[in-house]
């Protein structure tokens, strides 16, 4: 539609090039309702829709949208309380040494044991937390939920894990996020050493001075920064040069095919050397065989995370696994939990 080619029209601003999304919401009497009103409470249900898809576009109203829309808020509404009565849950996913098979931290990942739904991953709502705002406060509650859970691993004698937690572009609309996140590690006295965020390219792009700046004073406070889902972004090299970056994740996708296509194993040696003259650590997510493994090995890669060590599990069951792996070291063994 015209409307919308003109509003997407780059605009330069002195040396940038920005590209604009428009979301329009329609609706057209008498099915989108018939009066004014009416209609113009499904044309923003419209664009609501709109809105969600992050190309932006046009939706013309249908009745199924007001279902999805309550199904929305119900959901969201579930959410808050769950935040507030510390209803979600963070499950922790092995990295492994692949040259000497230890354990040296673990990613943690957000679950929702939704009292109705089951268990819902990241994907059925981290969106729509960061379309709400509401992923700040989770964001603190995680790190929060995270820091004990660390400081209760260093009480089993598990003291040198790196914990990683993934931080989304919404989190740094939050002008106290540097402060706030050295007062909740401060405060259950775990070092700031064992921390690290996992950030994507898009998370850095809202407003990239603002990025830096926060980078560089958590940098300072002993935090370190990977870059998941390399090869993915648009310019993870110029990311990696700019930004204090210590770790890069070679995304899943690259993994899948890693033993079968010449390309693949090409993307992923060539990542894995150019990390390397940064002087970089290099982890490669989505390991699920063997096969994988050797190939990471052969190409000296750091780490790996993958179902072929564990997959993401809750508390008891990742100190269960630390243990069975503290126990049986010395034994080359890479067991799959
Ligand atoms: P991610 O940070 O790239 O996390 C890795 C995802 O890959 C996780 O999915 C993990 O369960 C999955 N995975 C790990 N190994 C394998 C494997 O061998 N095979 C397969 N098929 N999958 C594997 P999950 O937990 O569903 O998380 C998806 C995404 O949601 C994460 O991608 C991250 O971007 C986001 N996320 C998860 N937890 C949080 C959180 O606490 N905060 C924020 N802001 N985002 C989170
Ligand atoms: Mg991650
Ligand atoms: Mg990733």
């Amino acid at each position: 539609c015209r409307l919308l080619s003109a509003c997407e029209e780059p605009v330069f601003l002195e040396d940038h090039v920005l590209e604009l999304r428009a979301a329009i919401g329609l609706s057209v009497y008498p099915n989108g309702g018939e009066q004014s009103e009416q209609l113009l409470g499904n044309a923003h249900i419209a664009l609501s829709e709109a809105r969600q898809q992050r190309t932006g576009g046009l939706r013309v109203y249908h009745p199924s949208m007001r279902k999805t829309l309550n199904h929305t808020m119900a959901l969201d509404s579930d959410f808050r309380k769950a935040l507030r009565s510390d209803g979600l849950a963070v499950h922790y996913q092995p990295k492994i040494d692949i040259l000497t098979g230890e354990v040296t931290g673990m990613e943690a990942l957000v679950r929702w044991p939704h009292p109705t739904r089951g268990m819902l991953m990241p994907g059925d709502f981290v969106p729509a937390a960061e379309r709400t705002g509401m992923i700040i406060p989770m964001g603190y509650w995680i790190l929060q939920k995270t820091c004990q859970d660390l400081a209760f691993l260093q009480t089993l004698g598990f003291e040198d894990l790196l914990c990683s937690v993934n931080l989304s572009f919404r989190q740094f609309h939050d002008r106290r996020l540097s402060e706030t996140v050295f007062r909740i590690i401060y405060n259950t006295e775990v070092d700031t050493s064992s921390f690290e965020f996992e950030l994507t390219e898009s998370s850095m792009m809202f407003d990239t001075e603002y990025t830096r700046r926060c980078l560089t004073e958590l940098t300072h406070l002993g935090i370190r920064f990977a870059l998941d889902d390399f090869g993915t972004g648009y310019s993870s090299f110029s990311t990696l040069r700019d930004l204090p970056i210590s770790t890069v994740k070679i995304d899943k996708s690259f993994m899948d095919n890693v033993v079968d296509s010449s390309e693949d194993a090409a993307l992923v040696s060539g990542m894995i050397d150019l990390s390397h003259q940064l002087g970089l650590t290099v982890v490669a997510e989505g390991v699920e065989n063997e096969a994988q493994l050797e190939f990471l090995r052969k190409h000296h890669c750091d780490q790996g995370q993958g179902y072929y060590f564990a997959k993401p599990l809750p508390l008891d069951a990742f100190c269960d696994f630390l243990i069975k792996r503290r126990d049986a070291s010395g034994v080359a063994d890479y067991g799959v939990a």
